[in-house]
């Protein structure tokens, strides 16, 4: 078995960006393209991992995120031992601490550097010769998922084309008018018939409005209804909120702190919690935190829209965490996903099974992205 320790060679982040015909709608924003930065780490014996940092949002960020990471981030680890993956996110953590704070930005600081934990990690299991989500303590290679990403337009012919491959479970964008919500909610559960289906406002409402709409919600026996306010509203909001709501409430892609995520663990307000490992914390934080949510009772579903490398690590820290959750599946077109998730791509009745090749078990073959690139 190769030495745990190992010495940085090399870490850079690539940059795509893929066109879109159908632009891809939330109720906060459009978007026109489907970005992603990979990462990719190599070390002194030439084993390679990759990453993905979360790059969705604002329109112009993907680069930005990509070259925080090879101007500023990377050269703190190019020639550096690591002995884990953890020590490292720590150690760019903490000196960069001020940077980005000073920048005024610790999203894309916190984004770039879950990008780089995820290579670490693929590269860390690598050279262990194990499947990352065995290393991370997983039993079953077996994963739930779901189709997520449906836009308002044409949503039930987007969940049935995601149905005939394969998926079992839905996720639908809400949070636009609310006779067109209810009405592809509507269709929606036709479709799925006693299966699970969830919506996402994505921080749409007031807490106002959301008192409103949750009755005209209870229905359509939703297994959660995401992010009905911004993440950051008064806790009193939230707690209103779940004492009137007729599902559970989810959130999670929006807690950037482990103070946040401890309250939310501790309290009876989210029923379905919901980290993202490339846009805060990375496997280093959120694999202990996932299997903390498991502890507390509540469902552990990886929060996910971006490229597939990114994609498959979700999944093999769903597989490592276990519990009664679902990994989100986007099923709009992007080649920057398709190619790169390796089984994730391939749903049978709901399910996914990973490979038992080591890391994320995937080497990307980037040339037919080339065109795409932009950093
Ligand atoms: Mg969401």
């Amino acid at each position: 078995m190769a030495s745990e320790n190992f010495s940085v060679r090399s870490m850079a982040a690539l940059c795509y960006r893929y066109p879109l015909a159908t632009p891809v709608v939330t109720s906060f924003g459009r978007m026109l393209s489907r970005p992603a930065v990979f990462v990719r780490a190599e070390d002194e014996d030439g084993v390679v991992g990759w990453g993905e940092a979360w790059s969705n949002f604002p329109a112009t960020g993907a680069e930005h995120r990509a070259r925080l990471i090879n101007e500023v981030l990377a050269s703190a680890l190019v020639g550096q031992r690591v002995d884990h993956p953890a020590r490292a996110f720590e150690t760019l953590t903490k000196g960069t601490a001020v940077l980005a704070l000073q920048s005024g930005e610790p999203g894309p600081f916190a984004q770039a550097i879950a990008g780089i934990d995820l290579a670490l990690w693929d590269l860390y299991a690598r050279r262990r010769k194990q499947p990352l989500f065995r290393l991370l303590g997983g039993l079953s290679n077996k994963i739930n998922v779901y189709a997520s990403g449906i836009n308002p337009d044409g949503a039930a012919r987007t969940a049935e084309a995601a149905a005939d491959r394969g998926h079992r479970a839905f996720k639908l964008k809400v949070g636009f008018a609310l006779d067109r919500d209810l009405a592809n909610l509507s269709a929606l559960r036709g479709i799925v018939g006693t299966g699970m289906l969830a919506a996402d406002a994505n921080q749409a409402w007031s807490v106002e409005q959301a008192l409103k709409i949750l009755p005209r919600l209870g229905g359509f026996s939703l297994r959660w209804l995401e992010e009905p306010i911004s993440a950051d509203r008064p806790h009193q909001e939230w707690l209103t909120l779940r004492s009137s709501a007729p599902m559970p409430l989810a959130a999670g892609e929006n807690i950037t702190s482990r103070e946040e995520f401890q309250r939310a663990l501790t309290e009876d307000v989210l029923g379905v919690v919901q980290p993202d490992i490339a846009k805060w914390g990375g496997l280093t934080i959120c694999a202990g935190l996932a299997k903390d949510i498991l502890k507390s009772g509540k469902t552990f579903c990886p929060h996910y829209l971006g490229g597939g490398i990114g994609l498959l690590a979700s999944a093999h820290l769903l597989a490592a965490t276990g519990g009664d959750g679902w990994l989100e599946v986007d099923v709009n077109n992007n080649p920057l996903r398709e190619g790169f998730c390796g089984p994730v791509a391939t749903v049978t009745e709901g399910a996914v099974a990973l490979s038992d090749e080591a890391g994320i078990g995937m080497a990307p073959d980037l040339s037919s992205i080339e065109r795409y690139r932009t950093v």
